[in-house]
């Protein structure tokens, strides 16, 4: 039986077809920010509350840190009487 040689340095070839234990290649999903454009690195998410207009601080990432941070704010300042999204 033959060692797997990595190939990923080839143009073309699929990373995920490659079987060496010590793989060069480069998979996408461990670098979240692999390929996507520069304005989406950095997405200055936030967001504001319904009820008083008070705006959660600016996140970086868009993955529920800012609504998180909303929910909150709602949580001390309102008692939880608004809900982001919510229709009331
Ligand atoms: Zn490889
Ligand atoms: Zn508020």
């Amino acid at each position: 039986m033959t060692e797997p040689v990595c190939r990923c340095d080839e143009p073309g070839f699929d990373p995920y077809e490659c079987e060496s234990d010590d793989c060069t290649g480069y998979f996408s999903e461990f670098n979240p920010f692999a390929g996507a454009p520069m304005n989406e690195r950095n997405a200055k998410v936030s967001r504001a509350c319904g009820a008083c207009g008070w705006r959660t601080t600016v996140w970086h990432v868009d993955d529920g840190s800012a609504e998180a941070e909303l929910h909150g704010h709602v949580q001390s300042v309102h008692g939880g009487s608004y809900e982001p999204g919510g229709t009331r």
